[in-house]
C-alpha cells in the first residue's frame, strides 16, 4: 500500500514526547513491511544541520490561508528503502527555538502554523506523484486534514481521494483557537458546527478530525474505551461514542533498534537477561552521574517525564516525601511546569543524598536512567499509551504504574498472574496508594528470586512493531475496501 503519514514531530528529527517516537517507528516499520511510505513533518530549526543529506525538492507550495497566500518549500530525506520524509520548510512558522512553545508559553500563532501545515499535508496527499492510497494523520496539529480532503473532494474536483485515519495520541490536547482562526482554513461554514470543527464558538482542530476522519485510532485498547466515558472524554466522549464503530485502540510498539541494552551507544555497560552484571554497573554509573552516594544495594527509583498533572507528578511528590525516609534513591529527568520543577528542587534539598533531579531534555540520560534504575515510577492520572513503562520492561527496570490506559494494557501485576508478573499496579490516584506500591517494590527488592522473576518476565515481554503494524494494516485495508 502507498501510505502518507503526517505528524508535527517525528523522531529522530524532532521530538517533545511519545508522538515523535511512535511516528518515527511506525514509518520505519510500515516500510519494512513492504509499504511505500511518506512522512510529512515541519522543517524545524536545526534539522538541516543535523541531517546534511536532506535535499530540496523542486516543489513550492503556494497555498491560500484565509485572505493571504503563504509559500513554503519542500525538502526530503530517504532514510531507508521505501521511506521518504518530506519536510515543509516555512521558516517564519517553523524556524523557531521550540516546536510549540518557548519558556512554557505557547506560540500565539500555533493555530495559523498548523492550519498551514495541515493544508500542506492535504496538498501532498492530492498531488504527490506516487498518489498515496491512505493518509494517516496524528493529533490536533493535523486534525483538520480529513475535513480539508472532504472539502476538496466535494467541491474542488478531487475525485476519489484516499481515506484518512486520525490517531489520537492524547485527547487532552485538542488545539482550540478563536473563531477567526477558522477563516484561515478556507473551509466552507458547513464544517464549523457542533458535530464538526466547532466547540463553544471556537475552532477545535482535534474535534474536526474525530468528526470527519474515515477511521479513528488511539494508542491503547484501554484508552480507546476510556475516552468514550465522561471521566476521560475531555468533553468529546459523546462524539467519540457516536463514532465508536470507527474507533480502534492499537497499542504502540517499541522501536527496539533504539531502545535496547545490548547495542546502545548511550550506555557504558551493555547487558542482557543472561548478563545482568552490566545493569548493576550502569546503576553505579548513574548514581555517580547524578551525584548520589554510590550504593549498589540501595533500591533506585527513576522517572523521565513531562512535568504535567497528567503524569501524576503531585502524587509522586507526596509519595516520595514519605518514602524517601526509607533507604531508597530517586532520580528524575523532567521538563515542563515551573511549579513542579521547584517542588522537585525542594525535594532534593530536603533529601540531598537520596534524590537527584535533572531539569531539561536529555536523550542520553533517559537511556541511562532506564538502564540504571531498579524501579520506574509512572503514576499517571491518565496515560493514552505510555512508552517509558515498556522501555523499562526491556531494560529490566520494574515499572510501578497506575491502572489506566496503556499502563494497564502493558504491565502484568502479581495479583493477576504471579508467575508472569512484570510490574506493580495500583488503582487509586493518591499519594498513599503510590507509597504503598513503592513499599511492595521494596519487598520484591529484598528477594533475589522475585527480583529475577520480574526482570526476566519484563525483559522477555515483546512489544515490537510487527503486531502494531499488522493492526494498522487491518484498519487501512478495511477503510479502503469501502
Ligand atoms: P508523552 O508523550 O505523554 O510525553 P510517553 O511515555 O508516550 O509520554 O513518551 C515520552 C517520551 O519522551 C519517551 O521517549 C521519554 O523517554 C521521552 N521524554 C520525556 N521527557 C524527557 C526528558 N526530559 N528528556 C528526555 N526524554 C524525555
Amino acid at each position: 500500500m502507498r501510505i502518507l503519514l503526517a505528524s508535527s514531530e517525528v523522531h529522530p528529527y524532532s521530538k517533545t514526547g511519545g508522538l515523535a517516537d511512535m511516528i518515527g517507528a511506525l514509518g520505519k516499520a510500515l516500510a519494512q513491511a513492504g509499504h511505500q511510505v511518506g512522512v510529512v513533518t515541519p522543517l524545524y530549526r536545526g534539522i538541516k544541520e543535523r541531517f546534511p543529506q536532506i535535499r530540496r525538492v523542486d516543489w513550492q507550495f503556494d497555498l491560500p490561508l484565509g485572505g493571504k497566500w503563504v509559500q513554503a518549500e519542500l525538502w526530503s530525506l530517504k532514510p531507508t528503502e521505501r521511506l521518504t520524509i518530506y519536510f515543509v520548510h516555512q521558516p517564519a512558522y517553523f524556524d523557531r527555538a521550540g516546536l510549540y512553545n518557548e519558556n512554557g508559553v505557547d506560540y500565539p500563532d500555533n493555530g495559523e502554523r498548523f492550519i498551514f501545515f495541515s493544508k500542506c499535508v492535504a496538498h501532498l496527499a492530492r498531488y504527490l506523484p506516487w498518489q498515496p492510497e491512505f493518509v494517516h494523520v496524528n493529533d490536533w496539529q493535523t486534525g483538520l486534514v480529513p475535513a480539508m480532503v472532504l472539502h476538496q473532494a466535494r467541491g474542488e474536483g478531487w475525485g476519489n481521494p484516499p481515506p484518512v485515519c486520525l490517531t489520537i495520541h492524547n485527547l487532552a490536547y485538542q488545539g482550540w483557537f478563536p473563531r477567526n482562526a477558522y477563516e484561515l482554513t478556507n473551509l466552507s461554514p458547513a464544517y464549523f458546527q457542533a458535530e464538526g470543527a466547532e466547540s463553544f464558538g471556537h475552532l477545535n482542530c482535534l474535534k474536526a478530525g474525530i468528526a470527519f476522519a474515515d477511521a479513528i485510532t488511539t494508542v491503547s485498547p484501554r484508552y480507546a474505551r476510556e475516552i468514550t466515558t465522561e471521566e476521560f472524554g475531555e468533553g468529546l466522549d459523546w462524539l467519540l461514542r457516536k463514532r465508536q464503530s470507527r474507533l480502534f485502540g492499537i497499542l504502540n510498539g517499541v522501536d527496539y533498534d533504539e531502545w535496547n541494552t545490548t547495542q546502545n551507544p548511550f550506555l557504558k555497560h551493555q547487558y542482557s537477561v543472561a548478563r545482568l552484571a552490566g545493569k548493576r554497573a550502569n546503576k553505579l554509573a548513574l548514581q555517580r552521574e547524578m551525584k548520589l552516594p554510590v550504593k549498589p544495594n540501595t533500591p533506585l527509583f527513576g522517572a523521565i517525564t513531562r512535568l504535567t498533572e497528567q503524569k501524576g507528578i503531585s502524587i509522586e511528590l507526596g509519595a516520595l516525601e514519605e518514602m524517601l525516609n526509607a533507604d531508597i534513591h530517586f532520580v528524575l529527568l523532567g521538563s515542563g511546569g515551573t511549579d513542579y520543577e521547584r517542588a522537585f528542587q525542594k525535594l532534593t534539598q530536603r533529601f540531598p543524598n537520596k534524590a537527584a533531579v535533572r531539569l531539561g531534555y536529555d536523550q542520553g540520560l533517559s537511556h541511562r536512567i532506564e538502564a540504571g534504575c531498579d524501579f520506574y515510577l509512572m503514576p499517571s492520572r491518565f496515560e493514552p499509551c505510555g512508552l517509558n513503562q515498556m522501555y523499562s520492561l526491556r531494560y529490566g527496570t520494574i515499572p510501578i504504574v497506575r491502572t489506566t490506559g496503556g499502563l494497564d494494557d502493558t504491565v502484568v501485576d502479581a495479583s493477576t498472574n504471579p508467575r508472569k508478573a512484570t510490574g506493580i499496579k495500583f488503582a487509586a490516584y493518591s499519594a498513599p496508594a503510590l507509597a504503598k506500591a513503592i513499599r511492595k517494590s521494596l519487598v520484591i527488592y529484598q528477594s533475589a528470586r522475585l527480583l529475577q522473576l520480574y526482570r526476566r518476565n519484563g525483559m522477555a515481554a515483546d512489544f515490537s512493531w510487527n503486531r502494531t503494524v499488522a493492526e494498522y494494516e487491518k484498519v487501512y485495508a478495511a477503510r479502503r475496501a469501502r
